[in-house]
C-alpha cells in the first residue's frame, strides 16, 4: 500500500470531509477568516441535511447555542458542486490556524466535556494498514485538539444578532 498521505488518497477515492460536511462556524471563526482571507460573504444559515441530526440529548449545550429556533445554524457556504467555499485544487486555501475550529479538531470527536476516546466516523479507515491508527497517521495532537475544543465551546454562546450571515433555511 502506498505511503501517500491519507487525506490525499481519501480525496482520490472518496468525498472528503471538505466536500460532504456542513461546517459550523462561530462568530470568532468568521472574524478570523475574514481577516485572514479578506473574504466577507462566506457564511449562511442552513438546516442539517440529515433530519435525524439532533444533539439535544447527547450535547444540549451545543444544541442550545448552535441552533436557532427554526433549526438552522451558521455554516460555511458551499460551491455549486458541494465543496466547501474554501476548498481549492490543493486542499484548504486557509492556513491551519485560520480554519474553523471544528476543522482543526476533526476527526477527533468531542462534546462539552472534552475530547472523546474514539475518533469521529467519516475518515476512510479502510485505506489504513492494519497496524496503523487513524489519529496517528493524520498527525493529530490530542492536547492541541482539546485547546481548540475548549475555545470552540467558549465561543459558542456569542450572540446571533451580531451576525450578518445570509439566511438560507432549506439545506
Ligand atoms: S480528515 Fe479524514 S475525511 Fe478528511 S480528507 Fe483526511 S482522511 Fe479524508
Ligand atoms: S475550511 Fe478548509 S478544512 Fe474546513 S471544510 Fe473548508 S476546505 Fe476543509
Amino acid at each position: 500500500m502506498s505511503d501517500e498521505f491519507l487525506c490525499a488518497r481519501c480525496a482520490r477515492h472518496y468525498s472528503t470531509c471538505c466536500q460532504k460536511t456542513d461546517i459550523y462556524v462561530t462568530l470568532g471563526d468568521v472574524r478570523r477568516i475574514a481577516v485572514a482571507s479578506s473574504a466577507t460573504d462566506f457564511t449562511e444559515y442552513r438546516a442539517p441535511k440529515d433530519a435525524s441530526y439532533d444533539q439535544t440529548l447527547e450535547d444540549p449545550f451545543w444544541q442550545h447555542h448552535v441552533f436557532r429556533p427554526n433549526g438552522t445554524r451558521r455554516v460555511l457556504k458551499q460551491q455549486s458542486n458541494g465543496d466547501c467555499h474554501f476548498l481549492g485544487a490543493q486542499g484548504c486555501t486557509l492556513a491551519l490556524i485560520e480554519r474553523p475550529l471544528i476543522c482543526r479538531i476533526y476527526p477527533f470527536d468531542y462534546d462539552v466535556d472534552g475530547i472523546k476516546e474514539r475518533p469521529a466516523g467519516g475518515c476512510p479507515v479502510q485505506l489504513l494498514r492494519p497496524e496503523q491508527q487513524l489519529l496517528q497517521v493524520l498527525g493529530m495532537d490530542r492536547d492541541e485538539a482539546e485547546r481548540y475544543r475548549a475555545q470552540l465551546y467558549a465561543e459558542l454562546p456569542e450572540r446571533e444578532d451580531l451576525d450578518a450571515a445570509t439566511e438560507v433555511v432549506a439545506a
